[in-house]
């Protein structure tokens, strides 16, 4: 079955409508998609889903289901941001809109003098980032993603934890951290060990491919073979932001027989 339950549109920072995925996916043989617009309710960025559009969002991919549902499966989902102490991806939150189901995802790291720091929105921004609320120490700001993907998993009631270690994405370009130190390696082990104590779903990501920051899939091979040890469910995804990318380097990853969970709980 040829699926991806990671997708954005025209509703938050993606380049195409729904309807253009829809008709991508069908071209390209899917048989299920679901779409994960950002959303960090109660709060609202220029790049997620508004207070006030959540709902519209919602009807607008159940109207696209319906359409389509001879030719293809339509979930509806949202990817919902854990910012500590300000978003969380929890159920409680999200249950009003009846989705099918919710990503958790880290994309800013609450830095200890409180400022929120983006990991994967522009290099020079994460580098002011390290320099300006982590004293320049970029395994501290590395830490404290991971603390933050760990309270996450333990926390909060959803399904498919994204981009495990989006904090890899500029580290091609600005080296800040060594991917094989020691003190890395332990923090991929505890994170492997809170993900499967947690029972969710670990997305395999090719995003940062078609994104071109990085020649390989979250979590790294390393960080996924921990997680398999540990018997860690996967799904592939290629968190989407076009119709052109809706199944960047599925031929790398799509045929491995465990990336079969499905997102779907309710
Ligand atoms: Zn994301
Ligand atoms: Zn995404």
């Amino acid at each position: 079955m040829k699926t991806n339950y990671h997708m954005h549109t025209t509703w938050c920072d993606g380049k195409n409508t729904p309807e253009e995925m829809v008709q991508a996916a069908i071209e390209k043989g899917f048989d299920a998609i679901g779409f994960s617009s950002h959303a960090l309710l109660p709060l609202s960025d220029p790049w997620t889903l508004q207070p006030d559009t959540v709902d519209a969002y919602v009807a607008d991919i159940r109207a696209l289901a319906e359409k389509h549902k001879d030719r293809i499966s339509i979930l509806c989902g949202i990817e919902a941001d854990f910012i500590t102490g300000k978003s969380r991806p929890d159920r409680s939150v999200y249950v009003h809109l009846g989705l099918d189901y919710l990503i958790g995802s880290i994309h800013e790291v609450v830095a200890p003098t409180g400022v929120r720091v983006p990991v994967d929105h522009k290099p020079e921004l994460l580098a002011d980032g390290i320099a300006q609320q982590f004293g320049g120490d970029a395994q501290a700001f590395v830490r404290a993603y991971f603390a933050a993907e760990r309270d996450m998993a333990e926390t909060c009631d959803f399904d498919v934890i994204g981009h495990p270690d989006l904090v890899r994405k500029f580290n091609g370009k600005l080296r800040h951290f060594d991917e094989s130190a020691d003190w890395y390696l332990e923090e991929l082990r505890l994170t492997a060990d809170a993900f499967a104590a947690s029972g969710k779903i670990v997305e395999v990501n090719t995003g940062g491919i078609s994104r071109g920051w990085i020649d390989d899939a979250y979590p790294s091979p390393v960080f996924r073979a921990l997680l398999r040890e540990r018997g860690v469910r996967f799904i592939l995804s290629s968190d989407a932001h076009s119709a052109a990318a809706i199944d960047c380097a599925f031929d790398r990853f799509g045929t491995a027989e465990d990336y079969v969970a499905s997102p779907v709980t309710v």
